[in-house]
């Protein structure tokens, strides 16, 4: 009925009409999908890539904010390949932009780029596949793009569209301003009816406003995806010896894994790099400080082998593509929670679980405090560096849940506490340190606020100096109140009470503690203080040690398919993940494929990686095929069991290989007899009177025992071990 009711309403022109737009639009997202199935080998669209796709698709601009790892890219490289002419890519990172349109290539698509490292005739021939409309994508440089040549060239083009990537580059508030992005407003004045998208992992609420107005977005849809990054894991780890905690982390969690290690200065850069060089990684340095070429080969060597840390100040990262960071680990504080949501967003783009480590402790936050002190900024900027550093040090000293702090910053509302982030799962724990507060307070007030914080400690607990008899500080009252604590425990609570507003340090007068307006009210005895105590040590260590990606009876194809992957990499000179991702291979090794039609399925492989690698990648697989047995779907354990099983061995030569009770091995076999890939019988030798006592048994016993091993053992006299009982019930 509806329907005859729209026709009499809207007449039949009007009808055609919707329908033919209904049409465009159904058809564009048709090929849209499966542009992503056949050319990226993807299933799906994560939303809202669609909506931003389909955005493009029809000619208007798009505000993009996605965290990194969220698919940004599809956003503009779908519509280019959909739109009619060349997608211009405007991006600051250029040493990134070959591999970026490798990897391109590799899917088949006409992308190339244009910046300084080309020499005059690539770039010319460059121009001329731009001018025959031969390009589906080109990168370009801001600089590169806003000269008057250039732009006149592409005026002679067809376009259809600009991506800003980085956009956050165009505020003049955040680390990685670029002068040159505030002048891409020009693209919009120049090229109106080309669509524009701007992109950026990172932005509050200010640097979205600029953003905007800089570029002329007030018409653009804005897209806010959730910020959330699930698969990070968040830690702060506070104390002394940030080193060593560092070191300890990465033994545990992340072995040979390849990661990124922030530290502020170059030297500590420098000196990082060689110590993790001599404890045996491959730890390579990166700061501005270092010649082009250095940096270049980092980076690349970062890229393309396995396992490598690079050690570096915040001048390395941005749009690195890795996609199998493991770890961000800071050694240094950040000076905001953009710069540290957007660095350890650098970890686990792939989705597979990263983490995000940071060591922190009172000299972390003397220096920042100085540091914003003798910022030469002028006072707005200086007012804004300050407040960021204070929800920084917020975040540090929070009791309650990481990842709900970091996304309230950035406007968002997680319900719950996440239950993956270091508070969550080691809750720690809190303590009214009102008293102590007092003492530190009332110390630095009695000594002329002039000392640091050594000074102020030894006073505290009482210590024979020189320097506090010449100055009569041992004659004060509470010269020695304070022995209850040792020097690392008052170094917790002074560093705690700077952060959080209580204590100003002095840059003027070298680093000496002054009372803040704050501290009169604890002073005073109006305010309770609650304090974090210093969290033990070795709770990392009783943290899960970090599990292979894939099954043991796996690990032979994975090495195979990894080993293949590399050549494959090396030959065509673009990183491993270029080929494919970890996330492919696993596939790959999980469903053994065995014809080119069964990998279509596999998540990450389109047509051209079928036409280019299929092959290879089939005969390998074919080279390691599995064994009945070990075609399961049991636990990683159970299978370590059963590999050294099938081998031949006897259950008490796989627990002494293995290093455990033979009752655990004998419940192994249990779990496979019990889904019908071994027999009883071969398992175990018993007699046919033997296995049919200890049946009958099992099963007069069935309703007290209710599964349980016990009684049945004591009844048969405990003449059969637990084991041996456990795979008869199996079999039943
Ligand atoms: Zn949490």
């Amino acid at each position: 009925m509806r329907e005859v009711t729209c026709f009499r309403f809207i007449g039949r022109a009007e009808v055609y009409a919707i329908i033919s737009v209904f049409h465009m639009l159904l058809s564009s997202m048709t090929n849209a999908l499966s542009i992503l199935q056949n050319t990226f080998g993807y299933d799906a669209f994560r939303s809202p890539q669609d909506e931003i796709i389909d955005e493009l698709v029809q000619g208007r601009d798009a505000f993009v904010l996605m965290p990194t790892g969220g698919g940004k890219s599809l956003c503009y490289q779908i519509p280019a390949l959909l739109r009619e002419g060349t997608a211009i890519i405007v991006s600051p990172l250029i040493a990134l932009m070959q591999d970026q349109v490798d990897a391109l290539q590799q899917l088949g698509i006409n992308a190339a780029y244009l910046n300084s490292t080309l020499k005059v005739g690539e770039a010319r021939q460059v121009e001329q596949q731009l001018m025959q409309g031969e390009l589906d994508l080109l990168y370009v440089a801001p600089e590169r793009l806003l000269n008057e040549a250039m732009l006149s060239l592409l005026e002679r083009c067809q376009l259809a569209l600009f991506a800003i990537d980085e956009a956050h580059c165009v505020s003049q508030w955040g680390h990685d301003f670029r002068p040159e992005y505030q002048k891409l407003k020009i693209l919009h004045e120049r090229f109106p009816n080309v669509p524009r998208i701007a992109l950026t992992a990172t932005a509050d609420q200010r640097t979205r406003d600029e953003i905007i107005s800089q570029l002329q977005l007030e018409d653009a849809r804005v897209f806010i995806n959730s910020f959330d990054r699930p698969n990070i894991h968040y830690a702060i780890s506070e104390g002394n010896n940030p080193k060593l905690r560092m070191w300890r982390f990465l033994q545990e969690h992340h072995n040979n894994d390849a990661g990124i290690v922030y530290c502020l200065s170059r030297k500590k850069v420098e000196s990082i790099a060689q110590w993790l060089s001599e404890q045996g990684r491959t730890a390579l340095p990166y700061h501005a400080g270092l010649p082009q070429e250095v940096r270049q080969t980092h980076q690349q060597r970062f890229l393309r082998e396995d396992g490598v840390i690079v050690v570096a100040t915040i001048a390395f990262g941005m749009g690195i593509d890795k996609p199998d960071v493991r770890f961000v680990a800071h050694l240094s504080l950040p000076k905001s929670i953009e710069a540290y949501y957007q660095e350890t967003g650098r970890a686990g783009r792939d989705g597979e679980p990263a983490n995000a480590w940071m060591a922190y402790g009172l000299q972390d936050v003397l220096t920042l405090r100085q540091f914003m002190q003798n910022s030469k900024a002028d006072d707005a900027h200086k007012r804004v560096e300050h407040n960021k550093l204070e929800s920084m040090l917020g975040l540090c000293e929070l009791i309650a849940c990481r990842r709900q702090a970091l996304l309230g910053y950035f406007d968002e509302v997680l319900e719950q506490p996440c239950g993956a982030c270091d508070n969550c799962v080691s809750p720690p724990e809190k303590w009214d340190g009102s008293e102590a507060a007092q003492k530190v307070l009332s110390t630095i007030y009695r000594t002329g606020q002039r000392f640091g914080v050594n000074y102020i400690i030894d006073v505290l607990t009482g210590k024979q100096d020189k320097r506090i008899q010449q100055n009569a500080h041992d004659q004060i009252s509470t010269f020695g109140i304070g022995s209850e604590f040792s020097m690392t425990e008052w170094r917790t609570i002074l560093r705690q009470l700077i952060a959080l507003g209580y204590i100003h340090v002095d840059a003027e007068s070298h680093g000496a503690l002054k009372l803040a307006e704050l501290s009169r009210a604890v002073l005073r005895g109006e305010k309770m203080l609650q304090l974090r105590k210093q969290s033990k040590e070795e709770k990392l260590a009783t943290e899960k040690k970090k599990k292979s990606p894939v099954r043991p009876q796996d690990e032979p194809l994975w090495e195979a398919l990894r080993a293949l992957r590399m050549q494959l990499a090396e030959e065509a000179g673009v990183p491993p993940y270029v080929i494919f991702h970890d996330a492919t291979l696993q596939e790959l090794v999980k469903k053994r494929p065995t014809i080119i039609a069964d990998m279509r399925y596999i998540s990450g492989i389109g047509d051209q990686k079928i036409k280019r690698y299929g092959k290879k990648f089939l005969t390998e697989i074919a080279k390691y095929p599995l064994a009945d047995l070990l075609d399961n779907r049991l636990s990683s354990t159970v299978n370590e069991t059963l590999l050294i099983y099938q081998e031949g061995s006897s259950i008490e030569q796989i627990a002494a290989q293995r290093d455990i009770k033979v009752n655990t091995i004998y419940s192994h076999l249990a779990d496979a007899i019990e889904v019908g890939l071994l027999e009883v019988k071969d398992v175990l030798d018993l007699k046919d009177s033997e296995y049919q006592e200890i049946t009958m048994m099992i099963e007069s016993l069935e309703d007290e025992s209710k599964g349980r091993i016990k009684p049945i053992y004591e009844a048969l006299d405990e003449e059969y071990e637990y084991g041996i009982i456990k795979c008869v019930q199996a079999s039943i």
